[in-house]
């Protein structure tokens, strides 16, 4: 019964389908997780044929959209709920916002947004009871299309979301250029589950919605624990199977009349008048958000002397050593514990970072206690940057990296301490991530800046072959370094001259298993090799 339509099914009978009212939307309602209150919901398109049963829009859309035939379909699903608010009003049914999918080939369309108004107007609906999707795709057969149209929607007052945000990093770089009022973030697009680097993804781009200004919306939520976590980061609004699927019109019709409603709210803003250009600056977002992918991070707000961390990732609860959950920490003094010496350090290095506007490192020293091992020492090497500020208040953000074996080797070779801190300012200590998944090489800012490396490096590591980075006659034993690690090894480590120059580097590699034991990752480094052990 249940059979999917064939291309020229599809393409002969979607007049009639439409004709017939065979195509219809669904709605997907969407939670303020929170308060449990409805906030909105998603127009979904379905197409049942008398023959063949229900047909889903991933087996049709993509071909109606081939056809250019999509733009009659996408209209017709809008005056169906149009109609379907309308009755809602007229039966004094108190109704949410309803947004429905524009797809990119709409866009082309030149009177795409007159005849969505034309419909509105035809049933009388206020405009605030309809918001549209976009995707950053159909960003791709030009810019200047798609800001039209989202020029034009916002002209007759509708709120336009960006749909299925985190598919790919360009997103932040359409972001900048859109003006969207909500982002839609898949939860299906962030595999690798919320402790790694898809949770660390998922704070970032939160964080930032708050900085532009926008509403954010979870979407492909499944789980609580999923809900949970996006509460957790000050992301309320939820959609997905958790609490519901797309329901027909009379299931909905239900739901609306069980639940409770409330509008959206305006994205809350951490610092009001935040400094968004600097933000954006192609260098400074890239460096910013891809690092965050990468490493231990940290978000403060600073005022006269005094920090206070607003979100940090796991990562940087790991590097400091700390057993601490990351809620406990939200809103501490990231520099509690360390001595005066040191917090003196930190404080100059933040000033730096204000008064120059760049990235500005430092390296620090503070003790541990811990029942297991007693005190110990730790080496933690900050980069820190303005992100933003409200009058005096600054918001920073805070890479961290634990250097103390580093240190403790350097100090052990030198046999004088004071001796070593003086090398090792001269010393570069280049970081990286490497996935083993997709071959992805994520490099830390120094690796950026000194070394030329995009923040993604990929199909690692053959650009640096090639561009003469790693010398040549080392690419069999790299190759199979990274080969061993990929097999499990634990730990790997060579001298590599790196550069023109052929300066020896020490690169190390330390492998991250997942829970059942499969590598998932390399952390690399390299070091300068220096004097060691009083041997040239
Ligand atoms: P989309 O816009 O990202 O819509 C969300 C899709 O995720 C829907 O699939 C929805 O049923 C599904 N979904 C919702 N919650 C969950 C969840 O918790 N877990 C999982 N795994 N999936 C969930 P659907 O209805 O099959 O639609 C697929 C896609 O087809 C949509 O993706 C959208 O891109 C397109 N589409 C649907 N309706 C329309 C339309 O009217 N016009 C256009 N142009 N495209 C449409
Ligand atoms: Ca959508
Ligand atoms: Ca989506």
């Amino acid at each position: 019964m249940n059979r999917q339509l064939n291309e020229d099914e599809i393409v002969d009978g979607i007049d009639e389908a439409m004709r017939e009212g065979r195509i219809y939307a669904v709605l997907q309602p969407q939670i303020n997780h929170s308060t449990g209150r409805m906030v909105g919901a998603e127009a979904l398109m379905r197409w049942n044929d008398p023959e063949n049963g229900l047909q889903m829009p991933g087996n049709f859309i993509p071909i109606l959209e081939s056809y250019d035939m999509i733009y009659e379909a996408d209209l017709c699903l809008f005056e169906d709920v149009c109609k379907f608010i309308r009755s809602c009003l007229d039966e004094k049914i108190p109704v949410v916002p309803i947004s429905c999918n524009v797809s990119r080939y709409d866009v082309y369309q030149h009177d795409y947004v007159e005849q969505v108004e034309k419909i509105r107007k035809k049933y009388d609906i206020p405009v605030r009871y309809l918001r549209f999707e976009i995707t950053e795709s159909s960003a791709m057969g030009g810019l200047e299309l798609v800001l039209q149209v989202l020029k034009d929607l916002h002209k007759y007052g509708y709120l336009v979301e960006m749909d299925d945000f985190g598919s790919g990093y360009s997103s932040l770089n359409v972001l900048k250029d859109l003006d969207v009022d909500i982002i839609k973030l898949d939860m299906r697009f962030l595999r690798g589950g919320f402790g790694g680097r898809g949770g660390t993804i998922v704070s970032s781009i939160v964080q930032m919605t708050r900085w532009l200004n926008t509403q954010i919306i979870a979407e492909g939520v499944e789980t609580a624990e999923q809900a949970d976590f996006m509460e957790s980061l000050g992301c309320y609004y939820i959609q997905g199977y958790y609490y519901s699927e797309p329901l027909l019109k009379e299931t909905f019709l239900k739901k609306l009349k069980q639940t409770n409603h409330e509008p959206l709210s305006p994205a809350l803003n951490l610092i009001r008048t935040i400094d968004a250009g600097k933000f954006w600056e192609p260098e400074s977002l890239e460096t910013l958000i891809f690092s965050n992918f990468v490493g231990a991070a940290a978000i403060f707000t600073y005022k006269d002397g005094k920090p206070e961390i607003l979100r940090i990732n796991k990562k940087y609860i790991k590097e400091l050593g700390m057993n601490l959950d990351e809620r406990a920490i939200i809103g501490t003094d990231p520099w509690e514990g360390i001595d005066d010496n040191n917090r003196a350090i930190y404080d100059a290095t933040v000033k730096r970072a204000i008064e120059s506007g760049e990235e500005e490192t430092c390296e620090t020293c503070r003790i541990l206690c811990s029942d297991s091992c007693g005190n110990a020492r730790i080496w933690i090497r900050t980069d820190l940057r303005v992100i933003g500020n409200a009058g005096d208040q600054y918001l920073i953000y805070a890479m961290i990296q634990n250097i103390t074996t580093e240190k403790e080797i350097m100090i052990k070779a030198m046999g004088n301490e004071k001796l070593f801190k003086n090398a090792f300012d001269q010393i570069n200590v280049f970081a990286w991530e490497y996935i083993f998944e997709n071959r992805e090489m994520h490099p830390c800012f120094r690796c950026m800046r000194e070394l030329g490396l995009p923040p993604v490096v990929e199909n690692y590591p053959d650009p640096v072959f090639e561009s003469g980075l790693f010398p040549m006659d080392y690419k069999d034993m790299y190759y199979d370094m990274l080969k061993k690690l990929e097999e499990g090894e634990k730990e790997m480590e060579a001298v590599i001259p790196l550069t023109a120059g052929r300066i020896p580097f020490r690169v190390k590699y330390t492998t991250e298993f997942d829970e059942n034991g499969k590598p998932l990752k390399a952390y690399g480094s390299a070091v300068m090799v220096t004097d060691e052990g009083g041997q040239s």
